[in-house]
């Protein structure tokens, strides 16, 4: 366990922006993560893994911010197990190396096992709720440890019950899936399936599922390294949630995908709901609002490969990509009446 004290946080998140730490507690195993609340620590207390869903307030962050980061995947029978620190996407190598299916089209997904299970991340259709069987929590109020099943944890889009507890007190240790033993997706996202057909890859082989998850990913800007931050484009993925809208209002919106893909198709991918309402992309609803990639606020920008992902392309500080985030918010609402919620987590204080 390492310990530091007044520790510049933006170092720990893709976005590279954010304020001091007042106390930074890195913790590889829950054993480490016991033995730093064992020490009588300052609050607030913040968990954070690898800080790629972060916005961090350039105030920094009072109290105690504990890192998540490392840990143990095992196998036991047809279950794996990753201790919350654990890089998703060692798990997804280690689930492919053993020919387990359901998880390889969340390959390269940046960030922690346990912000997996705490926001149910998903791409191209496969979500961390399909193959999620348990996850052991830590009540930090109560210092209750236990094992919390599928249904406990009500997994929704990018949603789960762990976020309700006032976004700290529940705290992932460990999580078990079970993957299958044969393939248990049609691969249906185009631009994966633009990728097997132009490499010659088999969709039906693991492997070259990844190598084309991770070159779709690649043209989307959406991979990031913490090993490897001279190469990554800053940035936390999708900045805002998909809302939900009237039907009317999502043929209108859905008109302004990018993609190239048939009105029908797009109806199909965008999930329906009961009653009148459809969940449209907020990529489309950031373009149908006027917003283009590419474009940038001196040293903020909006991914030229991607709308939805706010980048801070040097020197930018968390407060002027909250500005940001604000601007679009407001703008959105004032010209579509659609309200924008950010899927990054915001903490600490902004003006
Ligand atoms: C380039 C890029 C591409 C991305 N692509 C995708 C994508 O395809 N699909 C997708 O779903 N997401 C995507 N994301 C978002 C991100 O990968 C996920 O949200 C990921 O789960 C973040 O993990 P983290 O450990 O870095 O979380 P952090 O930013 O460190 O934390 C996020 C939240 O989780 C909480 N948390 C962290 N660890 C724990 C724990 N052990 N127990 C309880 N709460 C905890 C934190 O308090 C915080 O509220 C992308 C991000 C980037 C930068």
């Amino acid at each position: 366990m390492i310990v530091q004290k007044d520790t510049p946080m933006a170092q720990f998140t893709s976005l590279a922006t954010g304020g001091n730490a007042e106390r930074l507690y890195i913790c590889e195993t829950p054993d480490e993560l016991k033995k730093a609340l064992g020490d009588g620590p300052k609050s607030p207390i913040w968990i954070l893994g690898y800080g790629c869903n972060s916005l961090i307030s350039d105030k920094g962050l009072p109290g105690t911010t504990i890192l998540l980061q490392g840990g143990r995947i095992t196998r036991e029978g047809d279950l794996l197990i990753a201790d919350s620190g654990v890089w998703w996407d060692n798990l997804v190598r280690f689930a492919i190396s053993e020919q387990l299916w359901g998880m390889e089209l969340m390959s390269c997904i940046p960030g922690s096992v346990g912000a997996a299970v705490r926001g149910n991340i998903a791409a191209y259709s496969q979500a961390v709720a399909d193959t999620l069987v348990w996850a052991e929590t830590l009540d930090m109020t109560t210092g209750e440890i236990r094992r919390m099943d599928l249904g406990d944890l009500e997994l929704g889009y990018r949603y789960s019950r762990l976020q309700e507890s006032n976004n700290r007190q529940l705290v992932v240790l460990r999580a078990g899936f079970e993957p299958k033993k044969y393939p248990s997706y049609e691969l249906s996202y185009q631009s994966v399936l633009d990728v097997i057909k132009r490499d010659g890859l088999n969709p039906n082989d693991i492997n070259d599922r990844r190598t084309a998850v991770i070159a779709a990913r690649e043209a989307a800007d959406s991979l990031w390294d913490y090993e490897d931050a001279m190469h990554n484009s800053n940035n936390a993925g999708s900045f805002f949630r998909n809302p939900h809208v009237s039907r009317e209002l999502a043929e209108k919106v859905m008109s302004f995908d990018e993609s190239g893909k048939s009105l029908e198709a797009l109806k199909k991918m965008n999930s329906a709901h009961s009653g009148d309402s459809l969940k449209v992309s907020a990529a489309q609803v950031l373009l149908a609002a006027g917003f283009t990639r590419g474009q940038s606020w001196g040293p903020v920008r909006l991914s030229p490969h991607h709308v939805l992902k706010i980048e801070n392309t040097g020197g930018a500080t968390s407060q002027q990509i909250y500005d940001v985030a604000q601007h679009i918010i407001t703008e959105v609402k004032s010209k579509l009446d659609i309200t924008l919620k950010p899927e990054v987590q915001i903490l600490g204080e902004f003006d």
